[in-house]
């Protein structure tokens, strides 16, 4: 339950693949997520700038809302923070221009990224920019996009940045730029942000966010209880395999169950779908125009492999007053180039009820591949060897350290911008043909959509529904950067 933002139970240690903060600028969404699981009591105070009617509800209901450490369906605030390792050395996220980063770079290199940040100010490449490396040059500076951007999103997508599409970039660091990052840090310093939906700060500099007490797969099957209990029959473990269509309307799709063989006719008067879109197109019984065939065969997926490692310490750690602490990062971009290794979770800083004993760390390992690369085959145990064998060549763990470990492979996590996603309008516009058919979410759209994106598509079909509209425009528009309404309000804050 909950897709790829469900969340796996080992031996009482939860893994969230990928890592999932519930942040939304949207308030439909926000109301939403909370009101299926309320905010806990000590983040009171988070409350004075939710909506009327969200704080009626918090108040009203739950006096000063629930006590995780009595109640498991309570919504936590956490803070969020996330660091760079390079050069065997922490860099903050974004990167700061401080004398700590200076003292890491060194002066020479400081000064490169200044004056290339300087040169693409008074000559950036021409827009709108042709793909990725041109999108973070023009931002960055191309010395900047270089020592941090380049290499981490290569591991990430597994090919090179000047083959993905800009449109990557606007998506994900959405308005981020150095002069948005000073802002934002000096902004900090002066007015303290103090509501949890940050409505005036570019997605990537969040610094709060929700997130259920037992992980992110726990909303959904909350969400799935209680529409059981309204009576709504949901089936799992059944593939749709083959979607029958009359002219441009879908009559019914068949289900096989993939542990008992059962298959099923399931017939529908809409029909939504969130399987990845090359299979949707295979699975479709029409005569589908041979160009659209070819783009959707030609979409790239990026898949991805988790090992969750149990170890009794870090190497690394924060000095406090009182001695050495877990360091308090939620997770850790690894750019250092000598490992497979992309990013480092660690789930106690996510939500300290993932870890079964709190004396211990919980890690994730997260390794980006294709499902043709050797890595995808390795055994469980050749993958944790790896796993603890990089941990420790980056000074991060002792080997030693390892008190089990256990491996997730997730196929289809990130749809590529690259392969034939340039024509993609061409199958859109092929696909959305179909009256009663809806693509929703992220493969569902092969779209780079988070939670609160893949659930407003789904929202906005269905009003869509309601409402006689029969375009798809709104829902496509959904996280296109110029285009989400919600967003575009909240940048006026
Ligand atoms: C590494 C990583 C980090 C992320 N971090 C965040 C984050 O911090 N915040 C955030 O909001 N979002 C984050 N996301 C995004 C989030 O996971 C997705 O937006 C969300 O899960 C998409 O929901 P979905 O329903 O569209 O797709 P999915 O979760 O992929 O669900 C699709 C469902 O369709 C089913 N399905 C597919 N094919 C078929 C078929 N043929 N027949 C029947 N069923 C089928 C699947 O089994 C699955 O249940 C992250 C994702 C990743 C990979």
């Amino acid at each position: 339950m909950g897709g790829i933002s469900r969340t796996i139970n080992y031996k009482g240690n939860r893994i969230d693949i990928g890592g999932h903060r519930f942040f939304s600028k949207s308030d439909r969404v926000m109301d939403w997520w909370l009101n299926i699981m309320p905010l806990q009591a000590t983040a009171a105070d988070e409350l004075h700038s939710l909506s009327y009617q969200q704080k009626k509800r918090q108040i009203g209901s739950t006096a000063h809302g629930p006590n995780p450490e009595a109640d498991d369906c309570v919504m936590l605030v956490r803070n969020r923070k996330s660091r760079i390792y390079f050069m065997r050395r922490f860099f903050e996220y974004p990167i700061t221009l401080s004398v700590d980063t200076v003292k890491k770079l060194g002066l020479l290199r400081m000064m490169k990224i200044g004056t290339s940040y300087l040169k693409s100010l008074v000559f950036p490449i021409k827009k709108p920019e042709q793909n990725l490396e041109e999108f973070f040059t023009n931002r960055f500076g191309k010395e900047l996009y270089l020592t941090f951007f380049k290499s981490y999103t290569e591991k990430v997508w597994g090919v090179p940045c000047h083959q993905i599409s800009a449109a990557w970039g606007a998506q994900r660091t959405k308005g981020l730029s150095i002069i948005k990052t000073i802002t934002h840090a000096l902004r900090k310093m002066i007015l303290p942000e103090k509501d949890v939906r940050q409505k005036g700060t570019e997605t990537s500099l969040i610094e709060k966010f929700l997130y259920p007490k037992l992980g992110p797969g726990q909303m959904w099957e909350t969400v799935a209880d209680l529409i059981k209990k309204e009576g709504v029959e949901i089936m799992t473990e059944y593939d749709v395999t083959d979607i029958h269509v009359e002219g441009m309307r879908v009559k019914s799709v068949i289900a096989k169950n993939s542990s008992t063989g059962d298959v099923q006719t399931l017939e529908g008067d809409y029909f939504f779908s969130t399987m990845p879109v090359r299979d949707l197109v295979r699975a479709l019984d029409a005569k589908i125009p041979q160009s659209v065939k070819e783009i959707s065969e030609g979409l790239m997926y990026r898949d991805f492999v988790i090992v969750g490692l149990l170890v009794d310490k870090l190497k690394i750690f924060d000095q406090t007053p009182n001695g050495q602490k877990l360091i308090s990062d939620n997770w850790i971009y690894i750019q250092e180039p000598d490992v497979l290794l992309g990013r480092l979770q660690i789930f106690n800083n996510w939500s300290p009820y993932m870890v079964a004993d709190s004396s211990k760390v919980w890690l994730g390992l997260e390794y980006f591949c294709n499902d043709t690369d050797d890595i995808w085959t390795y055994s469980d145990e050749k993958m944790i060897a790896l796993a603890t064998s990089e941990l420790f060549k980056i000074g991060i763990i002792d080997q030693s350290a390892v008190l089990d470990a256990t491996v997730t492979r997730m196929p289809k996590t990130y749809p590529g911008y690259f392969g034939t996603y340039d024509r993609f309008d061409e199958l859109q516009s092929y696909l959305d043909g179909y009256e009663n058919l809806f693509l929703i979410g992220r493969n569902g759209m092969h779209k780079y959509n988070n939670q609160d994106h893949s659930m407003l598509t789904a929202m906005v079909a269905v009003d869509n529904i309601v409402a006689g509209i029969t375009t798809r425009d709104n829902i496509w528009s959904i996280n296109a950067e110029m285009g989400y309404h919600e967003e575009k309000e909240a940048s006026k804050d």
